[in-house]
């Protein structure tokens, strides 16, 4: 099929809006399933693991199509959950726009205001579609208000299209249509039709769209207004990366059906029946089953059997995967996510991914001795196909941590420990991922000496350490002229103080948002090792956080609370025992919505609280926004505790 008839999408939404009985309902209608399946009976097509079965609920990503009008209709469904944002942020490379579905009676609820940040960052163009409509009380004007205010004033209803004020911000979206309007006052349903493409494609629109996923209603009008204003692969928002014809200058690319095979991969996934299954977005050309393609970042050839296109949980072999198409291989050795695939040598660099980092912790203690290494081996699997979810051994507990983006992703992953590798643990109270960083400068020495017997050991580095902004990470600068310290340890300096910025110098917790720079050092002929300057490196590295004002960073989440009004008071008053900051409050419908910003390590068991203090009529959901300085009077506690269990240790 050509790219020209291929539509790739994402669903986005709240949780519980109707994304997943939306998919269902395309697919139904496009027969591509002789049975519409229910969320309810756990029959959907998209939300086939047990655990999404059992939870009624999406946790991954899931691949679906369907033919219509003889155009190629990919869907990559999401959850809705902050918890799994991760699979958002993959699938978002996986596609050429996306729909967002509201449920008609709430409006735009906080999931599907972060779906709309995400696609305004991701520069892709989308439609709304307003589900549920088939439920009392709906209110199609105020949703449609809502999302106006809340998303763009572009965003326009397409019931016809001789509607006098869709014609007018069509016209407005492009100077040539805009000409012909104001001489003759309309146009033709052609220029409507055109323009309005162009207009979506380039996200100066944002079609807005009615029905019922579970009644069907709708659901045609909204196939063809996805044929006819989404764009297909071709017509994409070009994508930044590298190109093989000038290393080191990224620039837009925009792709062809007609050009050497270029993919990238979005997404791991374990099948129980097929071990690893590896998501790959074909950006330009086609690749052909059982042949070979490069991976460009591993800079090796990797050949392939058969490849597969997903309905659900079903593998369909086909032939070849072209231009455009979201496909999977099986059993790849070398290829994982974030890799960019050509055809025989370097093509293009795909910007890798930035996932959200996991702000909450847990150890995990086995509840037989014996599975122990079982326990740890399946972990490191569950990471694999997760890049939000994390583990790390804490030297100082022994115990075996994981960390995630909330209690419902830490949750999910305990019960697939049982389910999959049946191993059964307990979760340890879950805790805060807290950093450190530095608040000033300082210039140390790191010097490590020894001389016993035979041969000595002999590194000496200084380096200096600065502040960076939040969220910068961690950046090694080499200043070492004249040979001052050889170039073959420099590596050896570097990796002595990742090593020791990963343990972190006053609280066992990483060290971040900070420029090391190693300035100076000196050498012996004999002595000197890599081992010495890996030392002297770390070393350096404590030495200087101690010096340089170190700090403790905790995460902040943001809040949506939505309550009865007269619960108000009681909420304002409980967010700001937490150290909170309300950052916006509106009345909608009878009820409240409280937007807020608190520490992470306030809101543990806020479930309970809200639901004493609203009679449980509140509901809320939270997610991680940014690190921010942990309060002197709370972070000496947390240091002295680590120091004085560190000390313990020594003894
Ligand atoms: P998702 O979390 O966005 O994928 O939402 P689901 O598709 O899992 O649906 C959540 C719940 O809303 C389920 O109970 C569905 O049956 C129900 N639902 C979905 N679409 C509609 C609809 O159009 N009308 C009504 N009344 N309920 C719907
Ligand atoms: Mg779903």
């Amino acid at each position: 099929m050509d790219a020209k008839n291929k539509r790739n999408f994402i669903l986005l939404g709240h949780a519980q809006s109707g994304k997943t009985t939306l998919a269902e309902s395309l697919l139904y209608f496009c027969k591509a399933t002789n049975r519409k399946g229910r969320i309810e009976d756990g029959s959907t097509i998209s939300d086939y693991s047990w655990d999404e079965i059992e939870r009624k609920n999406s946790i991954n990503l899931s691949l679906l199509f369907c033919d219509y009008q003889g155009n190629r209709i990919q869907i990559v469904d999401t959850p809705g959950y902050a918890d799994f944002s991760g699979e958002v942020v993959s699938g978002l490379r996986a596609v050429d726009s996306a729909i967002i579905v509201l449920d008609a009676v709430s409006g735009v609820q906080v999931g599907a205001e972060r779906a709309w940040e995400a696609l305004e960052e991701a520069g892709l163009p989308c439609m709304v579609f307003i589900n549920k409509t088939d439920k009392d009380g709906v209110d199609i004007n105020a949703v449609l208000a809502d999302i106006k205010n809340r998303f763009s004033k572009n965003c326009v209803i397409i019931e016809s299209l001789e509607d006098p004020l869709l014609m007018e911000a069509i016209a407005e979206s492009d100077d040539r249509l805009l000409e012909k309007y104001l001489s003759v006052l309309r146009l033709s349903v052609d220029e409507i039709k055109a323009g309005l493409a162009e207009a979506v494609h380039k996200r100066k629109l944002f079609p807005v769209v009615c029905g019922s996923a579970l009644t069907d209603k709708g659901i045609k009008d909204l196939l063809d207004d996805i044929i006819q204003y989404l764009p297909c692969p071709l017509e994409r928002t070009p994508v930044l990366a590298l190109g093989a014809d000038k290393p080191g200058e990224k620039k837009e690319i925009a792709f062809k059906d007609d050009a050497p095979f270029s993919a990238f991969v979005f997404k791991n996934i374990s099948d129980p029946y097929v071990g690893q299954l590896t998501l790959l977005r074909v950006f330009s050309g086609a690749l052909a089953s059982n042949t070979g393609f490069y991976n460009v970042n591993k800079k090796l050839k990797e050949r392939i059997g058969q490849i597969y296109i997903l309905q659900g949980k079903e593998q369909r072999p086909v032939d070849r995967a072209a231009c455009g198409d979201i496909v999977a291989i099986t059993k790849l050795k070398e290829t994982g996510i974030t890799d960019s695939l050509s055809q025989d040598k370097d093509q293009f660099l795909f910007d890798g991914i930035t996932f959200p980092e996991p702000a909450i912790s847990a150890s995990v203690k086995p509840k037989s001795r014996d599975d122990e290494e079982k326990i740890s081996e399946a972990l490191h699997k569950l990471t694999a196909e997760d890049p939000t979810f994390k583990v790390t051994h804490n030297g100082q507990t022994k115990e075996l941590i994981i960390s995630g983006l909330g209690d419902l992703h830490l949750d999910i992953m305990v019960s697939r420990l049982k389910k999959r590798f049946n191993v059964a643990v307990d979760l340890g109270t879950p805790k805060v991922s807290y950093k450190e960083t530095v608040s000033k400068s300082a210039r140390v020495q790191g010097k490590f000496k020894r001389q016993s017997g035979g041969r000595g050991q002999y590194g000496d580095c200084w380096i200096t350490v600065e502040p960076l902004e939040r969220g910068k990470g961690l950046e090694f600068v080499d200043k070492i002229v004249g040979g001052a310290i050889p170039r073959n340890f420099i590596p050896s300096v570097e990796k002595g103080v990742r090593q020791a910025a990963s343990i972190g110098a006053i609280a066992g917790c990483p060290i971040e948002d900070i420029r090391i720079t190693l300035v100076d050092g000196s050498y012996h002929d004999v002595d000197s090792s890599d081992m010495a300057f890996q030392i002297a490196g770390s070393m350096a590295l404590r030495k200087a956080v101690s010096e340089a004002g170190p700090i403790l960073l905790e995460p902040i989440m943001d809040v949506e609370v939505i309550i009865p009004e007269e619960s108000l008071g009681g909420i304002s008053g409980d967010i700001n025992s937490r150290r909170g900051r309300i950052m916006g409050m509106e009345i909608k419908t009878k009820t409240q919505v409280v937007k807020a910003q608190a520490p992470l390590s306030e809101m543990f068991k806020y479930a309970n609280d809200l639901r004493s203090i609203t009679a449980g009529r509140g509901s809320y959901t939270m997610r991680f926004s940014h690190y921010e300085e942990v309060p002197h009077k709370i972070a000496a506690p947390i240091i002295s505790q680590y120091q004085a269990a560190k000390k313990h240790e020594e003894v």
